[in-house]
């Protein structure tokens, strides 16, 4: 498919409109990689992404968060701030042919660089979070996925495209606010597969509040997994 498109749509950077390829070098160095890692609960800065240890016991406090009795995902791992060209380059992806690529070269550009931090999933079965049947017709292809996809071939690990699907066709997160986000998405997943004793790499595009990964996590967890972790190729940092 890459092949015929590149023949269709000449090489050019979407961006600078550059020659040579449709996210050229240059550009691609303006993507702003994440300095820090965060914790999946709380959001504030842990070492590797891993979550906190007081935030993987806190059901009993009064955030709205816990009420929702979550099994946390032990480690959250981010690439770039979700600003610039990445913000650009994902809003963009399901316009055309060409901004598709682009997206697929940042995802690339992204694993490149995970697998240079030393990353490693071994053991471990990629998942994409599904998106809902009406947003899949509306872009021709899931994001996620094709994040996942290129994943499992940087770091040889397998994929699990069917394990989680999407129950419920919930509306855009974008709008909503952070206890409206977890609303949202309560109860939209659910395991298709057994996963007793599988370690899960959950994989998405953007990780803006966590309620997404949080969700899906549970249901995992709940379902057998012995343990997951999040891969978001970009992060919305707090303002
Ligand atoms: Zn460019
Ligand atoms: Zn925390």
């Amino acid at each position: 498919m890459e092949k015929l498109l590149k023949l269709i749509f000449p090489e050019k950077c979407i961006f600078c409109g550059q020659f040579g390829d449709v996210f050229c070098v240059e550009c691609l160095k303006k993507c702003k990689v994440l300095m820090d890692s965060f914790c999946i609960v709380c959001d504030k800065v842990s070492i590797g992404g891993s979550t906190h240890e007081k935030c993987m016991d806190i059901q009993n406090t009064q955030e709205s968060v816990h009420r929702l009795n979550l099994i946390f995902p032990s480690r959250l791992i981010t690439l770039f701030s979700y600003e610039g060209v990445v913000r650009e380059c994902i809003k963009r992806a399901k316009f055309s042919g060409r901004e598709f690529l682009a997206f697929k070269r940042l995802a690339q550009f992204g694993c490149t660089y995970a697998v240079k931090l030393g990353l490693d999933f071994k053991d471990f079965i990629a998942v994409p979070v599904p998106v809902s049947s009406n947003r899949m017709r509306e872009r021709g292809f899931n994001q996620s996925e094709m994040i996942a996809k290129i994943i499992c071939g940087n770091f040889k690990i397998k994929m699990g495209t069917s394990i989680l699907i999407r129950k419920k066709d919930t509306p855009h997160q974008t709008t909503f606010d952070r206890e409206s986000r977890f609303k949202n998405v309560e109860n939209a997943f659910k395991v298709n597969k057994k996963v007793e004793g599988v370690n899960i790499l959950l994989v998405d595009d953007i990780c803006t509040t966590g309620a997404t990964f949080l969700e899906a996590s549970k249901v995992l967890m709940n379902a057998g997994a012995i343990s997951v972790e999040c891969f978001a190729l970009s992060k919305k940092l707090k303002v």
